[in-house]
């Protein structure tokens, strides 16, 4: 299991929004990596149907071009690929920092336009990257799948509501939970790293995302 680590500096987000996080604030990203054959990783934490449920509740379901439901036959998109490598990215605060709601979207958003970048820049140099969320991208001899839903334009502002094409069709990816697989039994078996969550006003202690690159 490869670990990498690092300690980004506040200020404002890569897409121009201010910052709230105050002088003094910050966070530590660990990158942790786990590659595994594909076919060990759809039998033992891909859940479909219950996972496609969650989706079926979320208000992205449908209005977001990232989203389900998609062109194309998930599983079988899933078993052309041998290989994935997932990372999981734990994210500690650090500086008096409290991962209030607000605070925690700003951090991921932060750390999602890294690791999107940087998954996107895996596929290029593979000579995939043309089709983010359709049949096509399915063809890719790479393919990333994304720590969550489309950050790059306002969910209210998604084309997908009025059904016009993508504003950024190379820049979309579908995420791993919107392919069946459990993300939380994915980041705490597989890394070690139970998912956390505010409960009775307590914020969590760490944030944890997974991405993969399957190949
Ligand atoms: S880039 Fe914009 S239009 Fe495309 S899926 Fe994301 S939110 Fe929707």
């Amino acid at each position: 299991m490869e670990r990498t680590q690092r300690t980004p500096g506040t200020g404002g987000t890569p897409d121009g929004m201010g910052s709230i996080l105050s002088a003094g604030q910050t966070y530590t990203a660990e990158d942790i990596l786990k590659t595994i054959p594909m076919q060990e990783y759809i039998a033992g934490y891909r859940d479909f149907g219950r996972v496609r449920g969650y989706c079926h509740e979320c208000s992205r379901f449908g209005t977001c071009w990232a989203c389900p439901p998609y062109s194309f036959d998930e599983e079988q998109c899933l078993r052309r690929y041998g290989t994935i490598d997932l990372l999981a990215t734990r994210i500690t605060p650090a500086g008096g920092t409290v991962l209030t709601r607000e605070v925690s979207e700003e951090i991921i958003r932060k750390e999602r336009y890294r690791l999107d970048a940087m998954l996107l820049r895996r596929e290029r140099e593979a000579g995939s990257g043309e089709d983010g969320s359709g049949e096509r991208g399915c063809n890719s001899p790479v393919r990333a799948f994304f720590a969550g839903t489309c950050l790059l334009c306002p969910p209210e502002q998604c084309t997908r509501r009025s059904n016009a094409p993508c504003r950024h069709p190379k820049s979309i990816r579908p995420s791993l939970e919107a392919m069946g697989f459990d993300i939380a039994l994915t980041a705490s078996d597989i890394f070690g790293i139970p998912l956390q969550w505010a409960s009775n006003g307590n914020p969590p202690a760490y944030l944890t995302l997974v991405s993969g690159l399957a190949y």
